[in-house]
């Protein structure tokens, strides 16, 4: 099919939720994609942030191709290997004492709420089910989770929401203020779909320190920050903290839908059968592709991907038309004299692909992308910005 039919089935059949670009990706190597008239891009976006090995990456395709030569879904009636094996590649990287898979971003902060919820109950009866979150954070799509998305385009239609969510600013007083009946804070590192913007490394420092002494769970919504994304495994590492309750999807398959809450010493045994579950959640396809994308995840990767960081971002800042350059590692956020939609509608036409983010261009590019790629990404944007 050409771009026009299927342009034309989806407009006819698709539930109307989605603005897209007006291109259909057909395949491509790396970070060069390839659409189906046969034109050339070059992707900094990874279908956000989710192709950490671009496409058509021949070491992460073999694992999937594997595992789906062999069992492609037993449900979680079954152990399967897979899925073992990414249990403890995630519990030893991270300190992590046990994990839940489930099939999104959503799905893995959902599991944490209700751990979240849990925990204060066991320990202190009802009446500590508060979430907070803060301002201008994204959580989801899912009721809970966009209750806790604290934007108020999300809350529009879809009342009545989760109770007991509050979004707060991103200061210590202010979530002081809703102390009472709290179980549990919920941060991005750095916030994604807002804007790009990362957190104030004292607020976090001492967010740590409140939820300590307020046995308040600290849940780091890794979902877009993680996997190597900013240049650490995850990204509340750069803030030097431990969290109770770590989630992350996006990219951990490498491009298969695949979500994960991850639990560390305190939420260690929150859980027992029968209180959470998922039919797909774990699927050995995408816990193989897990597998292969977390242990090449090593420390010296990350530098790697560090690097690239320091080279793309000190190129961005010498470009006109950009006015400030947020964000960590390869999650970058744009602040541009243009419109962001403007620029990535102009970059699409000059055959590179980029996100934006409230009101910043956003670059989540593969992080194996070369330097040729980067460059050429960026001669682009030079044009498109001036
Ligand atoms: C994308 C995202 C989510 C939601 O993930 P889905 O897989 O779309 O459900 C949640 N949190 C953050 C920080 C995200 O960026």
């Amino acid at each position: 099919m050409n771009f026009e039919e299927i342009k034309k089935l989806d407009s006819q059949y698709g539930a109307e939720t989605f603005s897209r670009f007006p291109v259909a990706l057909a395949g491509g190597q790396g970070a060069t994609l390839v659409d189906t008239e046969g034109k050339r891009y070059i992707d900094f976006g990874a279908g956000i942030a989710v192709n950490i090995f671009g496409v058509n990456d021949e070491e992460w395709k073999s694992a999937v191709i594997d595992q789906l030569g062999k069992i492609q879904h037993t449900s979680n009636l079954y152990y399967v290997e897979p899925q073992a094996r990414l249990m403890e590649l995630l519990c030893k990287r991270t300190g992590a004492k046990r994990v839940f898979f489930g099939n999104s971003g959503a799905e893995a902060n959902e599991c944490a709420f209700k751990a979240a919820r849990k925990y204060s109950y066991d320990k202190y009866g009802a009446g500590r089910s508060k979430i907070i979150s803060l301002k201008n954070s994204f959580h989801g799509r899912t009721l809970f989770t966009l209750t806790a998305t604290g934007q108020d385009v999300f809350h529009r239609y879809f009342h009545p929401f989760v109770g007991d969510v509050v979004s707060v600013d991103a200061n210590i007083e202010s979530v002081r203020k809703e102390a009472k009946g709290a179980c549990a804070v919920v941060i991005e590192p750095v916030q994604g779909e807002s804007g790009v913007t990362a957190l104030n490394a004292e607020f976090v420092k001492a967010l740590e320190k409140f939820c300590k002494e307020q046995d308040v769970l600290l849940i780091v919504d890794e979902v877009q920050t993680g996997n190597g994304r900013t240049g650490k495994f995850h990204a509340y590492e750069h803030f030097g903290i431990s969290p109770d309750l770590v989630t992350t999807a996006k990219g951990i398959a490498g491009g298969l839908p695949l979500g994960a809450c991850l639990f560390f010493e305190k939420t260690e045994h929150v859980f027992s059968a029968g209180d959470h579950g998922s039919t797909f959640g774990g699927n050995p396809v995408c816990c193989a592709g897990a597998v292969n994308v977390i242990s090449r995840l090593t420390d010296e990767f990350l530098l790697e991907v560090q690097g690239k960081s320091d080279y793309m971002r000190a190129k961005l800042r010498t470009i006109d038309g950009v006015k400030a350059v947020t964000g960590m590692g390869l999650m970058i956020g744009l602040e541009t004299e243009k419109p962001a939609k403007e620029v990535a509608n102009e970059c699409l036409k000059r055959g590179l692909l980029v996100l934006t983010a409230h009101t910043r261009v956003r670059l989540l590019p593969p992080l194996n992308i070369t330097k040729n790629e980067i460059d050429e990404g960026l001669s682009v944007l030079k044009e498109v910005l001036k």
